[in-house]
């Protein structure tokens, strides 16, 4: 690759082009987070999509169509082929995806299924606010073989905090009657999933064992995902990080305490595996992620780095950048990207030589770089959760060494290069 390829971009910065190191673009696994409907029937009073600072969503179509839906089947095809991908998660997206009609939506998966057949794996999976799902909804999940995530905060009170519809009314209803369908389709086998995951936003001024009991008691639920806050050093609040610490120890007792291995915590597991070892897991967090990467294709087709960067890095998302007209390996060559990619590898010299660089590494595991980022140092910071992680994998070793894990075989994990 040279700087010729990328001279497609009419663009600023060309002089920074040629100070870009060259990595090579070879991935195992390929994400993409797909913009398919770019409009939402309820309207979640913390929303990163169309809340916060970036409204891109004005210049788009609500909905992608027909003709995008072709470009960027073939746009991934290419991608994966170039890049030696040898599994590609799509990610269906919105706004709320179950907004486009079902027609298109099943043309939609069809077009991916037929472009892809050529990977070795491809899965389709949906985010969802699950209150539209109904039994047409559910016969397509099952043809296009559709995973289901659901966004959902916990108890009524909790949920409906900030999960509203465009007239300020909870959700919360309306988003367990779709996830009673989709159970009940499970259990009459008309779905063959194992079962449904939910992503809750951590509110660490919330309870996480009411969040928890109420997810895995009262709900049946086996699969969760706490996500935490997109926050930086530039806007943490006073006493955050403290209620952030209590918020994921507690939940994290509540998890061991409750002893079913059937229950899975997304990072919860990925860290306990880090730090206990395991067949599919290498002895850092670097590299298990080094043959990852994920990207995000807009309603228009516009190609966007990992989308929870829409807020803290939105330049990133106007390069110019099409599934029309650029390659992959264009969108990652091109200066802007490049440079940001580049400076998010950066790590504070407190995480180079802290103990838990092979799990934590700088944080970037819960989260993203911007995580790390603040106006004056950019991403050479230690993750703004930093104590919040440091309390909690110091509870995972303890839980280990509990159940007889010995000290120095984790010592031992914790002490390898990447
Ligand atoms: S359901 Fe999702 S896309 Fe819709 S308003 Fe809520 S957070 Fe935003
Ligand atoms: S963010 Fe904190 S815990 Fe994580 S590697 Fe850096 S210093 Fe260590």
């Amino acid at each position: 690759m040279n700087t010729q390829v990328l001279n497609f971009y009419p663009s600023k910065r060309a002089a920074a082009v040629s100070s870009v190191p060259e990595r090579e673009l070879k991935w195992d696994r390929m994400e993409v987070i797909l913009k398919i409907t770019e409009r939402c029937n309820i309207n979640c009073t913390y929303c990163y999509f169309f809340n916060l600072q970036n409204d891109d969503y004005k210049q788009h179509p609500a909905y992608m169509s027909a003709d995008t839906i072709a470009a960027t089947a073939s746009f991934i095809a290419q991608a994966a082929k170039q890049g030696g991908v040898q599994e590609v998660q799509l990610d269906l997206h919105g706004g709320e995806p179950m907004m486009m009609k079902k027609a298109r939506f099943e043309e939609m998966c069809s077009v991916f299924q037929e472009a892809l057949a050529g990977i070795p794996k491809v899965r389709i999976v949906m985010q969802t606010n699950a209150t539209l799902i109904d039994d047409e909804w559910i016969s397509i999940f099952a043809k296009y073989d559709v995973g289901i995530g659901i966004s959902l905060d916990g108890p009524k009170e909790y949920h409906d905090k900030f999960r509203v519809d465009h007239q300020g009314r909870g959700t919360y209803d309306s988003t367990i009657a779709g996830l009673r369908k989709l159970q009940a389709a499970i259990a009459d086998k008309r779905l063959t999933y194992g079962g449904v995951g939910v992503i809750c936003v951590v509110d660490p001024e919330q309870d996480a064992r009411a969040i928890f009991s109420h997810f895995v008691h009262d709900l049946g639920l086996k699969t969760m995902h706490f996500l935490l806050p997109m926050i930086d050093h530039d806007n943490i609040k006073p006493g955050y990080k403290e209620k952030m610490t209590h918020y994921l120890c507690e939940l994290f007792s509540a998890w061991t305490e409750l002893g079913d291995p059937q229950v899975t915590i997304r990072y919860f597991r990925r860290m306990l595996a880090l730090l206990l070892g395991g067949e599919k897991f290498p002895e850092s967090y670097t590299k298990l992620m080094a043959n990852n990467t994920a990207y995000t294709i807009a309603s228009n087709g516009d190609i966007g780095p990992a989308d929870d960067l829409r807020n803290t890095f939105p330049h990133l998302f106007w390069t110019g950048a099409n599934v029309r007209d650029t390659t992959l390996e264009e969108f990652y060559r091109h200066p802007e990207i490049s440079s940001h990619n580049e400076a998010a590898l950066q790590r504070h010299e407190t995480c180079d030589s802290c103990c838990w660089s092979q799990i934590c590494d700088g944080g970037d595991f819960v989260g993203t770089e911007a995580f790390r980022y603040s106006r004056s140092n950019a991403f050479n910071n230690p993750s703004v959760y930093c104590d919040t992680l440091q309390a909690l994998m110091t509870k995972m070793v303890e839980f280990s060494v509990g159940r007889g894990v010995s000290f120095d075989y984790i010592a031992h994990r914790l002490n390898q290069t990447a």
